[in-house]
């Protein structure tokens, strides 16, 4: 399930840590590579290309090749390997409005938490925080360590980790959170590449129903405007199938959640939802095209990544139900 993908790919994606290293300029945070800047991801070729990414700040694609690892930079925690991909739960999550209080609810290794953290100013907003769970005793150990390496003194106070099953934490006791990432244990179809061979879907539907129930949970949070939903599959059934049983759900959809449009959910992204998926909730083309847009994806292999799934759900002002 994480990052450091099996998934073949000469890029590897790294972004600056905005809660460590005030800089932007890539070349100056890691000096020792000596970076050219180029145009295009293709132009990436060998070690001391660098590309900045235009979907989400203060990403860049290095080659693999590139030492990245023994810099400096990287050892202290200003910057830190992370798939491009898996960088658009936060970032769709802080899209116009960056939240003061938000969730990871299953956080380790930590890469979202962190990321979600590098949104926050704690000068700006002492109250900032970001709230990880981890249920397993394991992980939160790496969870502990990712974080604390992102961190300094000033900043420590940013991320609250949890040992704890998400989904017996009591939302009323979360006053103040208004946005949730949610990237649930999945199949990981998106990263071990060739995942279409052998499809076992009676494992898929028990993921399925434990990702259902993980959002469920999610979108309980009183004063949740945003949740965002994603997994590094590439199967329907752990993806749009999960936000269309969401949203068909008339509990989730009395509390007036639906899911963004376009505009907000990374616009200039081309891959989004498949569309035919929706059918099941919308009558027109043009509504399961339009739901489907409030999905983005990212194909293992062609996308520059692993293979990735993004959903984003917002609840409407006034709770009531929207028509087709
Ligand atoms: N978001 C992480 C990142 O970007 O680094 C990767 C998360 S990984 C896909 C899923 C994680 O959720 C695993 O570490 C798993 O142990 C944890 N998990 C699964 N069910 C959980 C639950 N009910 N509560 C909290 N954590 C859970």
């Amino acid at each position: 399930d994480d990052d450091e993908s099996e998934f073949v790919s000469d890029i590897r994606w790294v972004r600056i840590n905005k809660v460590k290293c005030t800089r932007d300029d890539i070349t100056k945070v890691i000096p020792e590579l000596k970076l050219q800047m180029v145009d295009d991801l293709s132009d990436v070729t060998g070690p001391g290309k660098c590309y900045i990414d235009p979907y989400i700040p203060y990403l860049f694609g290095l080659h693999k090749r590139d030492k990245l690892t023994s810099t400096k930079a990287y050892l202290e925690g200003s910057v830190i390997i992370q798939d491009r991909a898996s960088c658009f739960p936060s970032h769709i999550l802080n899209y116009n409005h960056v939240h003061t209080q938000v969730i990871d609810a299953c956080a380790a290794p930590g890469n979202k938490t962190t990321h979600s953290a590098s949104y926050m100013d704690l000068s700006k907003d002492p109250e900032s925080c970001v709230y990880a769970f981890e249920r397993d005793k394991e992980r939160v150990g790496t969870l502990r360590t990712m974080c604390n390496k992102a961190l300094n003194k000033k900043t420590h106070l940013l991320i609250q980790v949890t040992h704890a099953d998400f989904t017996s934490t009591k939302p009323e006791e979360f006053p103040q959170v208004t946005g949730l990432v949610v990237d649930p244990s999945c199949s990981g179809s998106g990263i071990r590449g060739r995942a279409a061979d052998a499809v076992d879907h009676t494992r898929l539907q028990k993921l399925a129903n434990f990702q259902f129930a993980i959002m469920k949970h999610a979108l309980q949070f009183p004063l949740a405007t945003k949740v965002v939903y994603s997994t590094c599959s590439i199967h329907a059934e752990e993806n749009e199938r999960v936000t269309v049983d969401l949203l068909r759900d008339p509990a989730i959809s009395q509390l007036g959640w639906t899911l963004a449009s376009r505009e907000d959910v990374i616009p200039r992204w081309e891959r989004r939802g498949w569309p035919e998926e929706f059918r099941a909730i919308a009558s027109t083309e043009a509504a399961c095209e339009r739901l489907a847009a409030g999905c983005v994806r990212s194909n293992p292999g062609e996308d520059g990544g692993i293979g990735f799934f993004a959903a984003c759900f917002i609840k409407k002002d006034d709770g009531s139900k929207e028509e087709e």
